[in-house]
């Protein structure tokens, strides 16, 4: 985690985005992770189908997510960036 920096980076926001479903984001992460969402389709696509996966299984924890699935993530965000590019 850089929460020196002033914008999170997508990779980030993967890291916290089942805290924030949660509601386990402190203010000022929350904050951030509002900023960056309003500025990044990405992170809000997948978002919206973090919550799609959630009212389907009914609750999803971070412990629910494999590393097979992080890396997975990470992966897709990386081929985004790319084509942002
Ligand atoms: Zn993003």
């Amino acid at each position: 985690m850089f929460w020196n920096r002033a914008e999170l980076a997508c990779q980030e926001m993967v890291e916290l985005v089942t805290d924030y479903l949660e509601g386990a984001l402190t203010r000022s992460q929350r904050r951030r992770f509002e900023a960056h969402l309003a500025g990044c389709e990405n992170c809000t696509e997948y978002l919206r189908q973090m919550r799609a996966t959630i009212r389907l299984t009914g609750s999803l924890h971070a412990g629910d997510m494999t590393p097979a699935m992080r890396e997975e993530l990470t992966e897709l965000y990386r081929r985004w960036r790319a084509e942002g590019d």
